[in-house]
């Protein structure tokens, strides 16, 4: 849904091939595109001039196989504000952890927590021994 109302900034037409009859998308994106008359459903149309792939997301996380704590789809979930994991001095960041923005920048920017919280819990488990 949100890819397909993207490209109508550039297209002038734009058709959604979907593997089923009902959509899984949050109901304001499926009106923002039954209302906007560039998207068209199911098409007739039999040779596109152009074709992009959008085929969700999937968190890598199988092969953590059970050692951290994952919400019901799959992230590795976090303690809020921070990279912190279910296991201390494990940290997770980027799109295994972020469900809702999944960029480049948002993963930076975690990565970047990640290391400086592990360089603390580094140094407290240093101090502590
Ligand atoms: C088509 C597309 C377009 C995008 N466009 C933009 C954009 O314009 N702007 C933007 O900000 N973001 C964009 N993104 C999102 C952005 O690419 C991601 O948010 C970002 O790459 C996430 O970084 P990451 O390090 O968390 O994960 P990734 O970049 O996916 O890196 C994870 C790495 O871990 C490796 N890996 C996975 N499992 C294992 C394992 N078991 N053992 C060892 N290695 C493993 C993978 O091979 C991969 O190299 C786009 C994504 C896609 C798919």
């Amino acid at each position: 849904m949100e890819e397909s109302t993207f490209l109508t900034k550039y297209s002038s037409k734009v058709y959604i091939i979907h593997w089923r009859d009902s959509f899984r998308a949050s109901k304001i994106m499926q009106s923002r595109v039954i209302s906007n008359p560039k998207i068209e459903r199911f098409p007739t149309c039999k040779s596109p001039p152009g074709l992009f792939f959008a085929i969700g997301h999937e968190p890598a996380t199988k092969f953590l196989d059970g050692q951290l704590q994952l919400d019901s789809d799959d992230y590795v979930l976090t303690h809020p504000g921070t990279t912190k994991t279910s296991v201390p001095g494990v940290f997770a960041a980027g799109d295994v952890q972020d469900k809702k923005y999944r960029q480049a920048v948002t993963a930076v920017g975690t990565g970047c927590m990640a290391a400086l919280e592990a360089e603390h819990y580094l140094q407290e488990i240093g101090s502590s021994n």
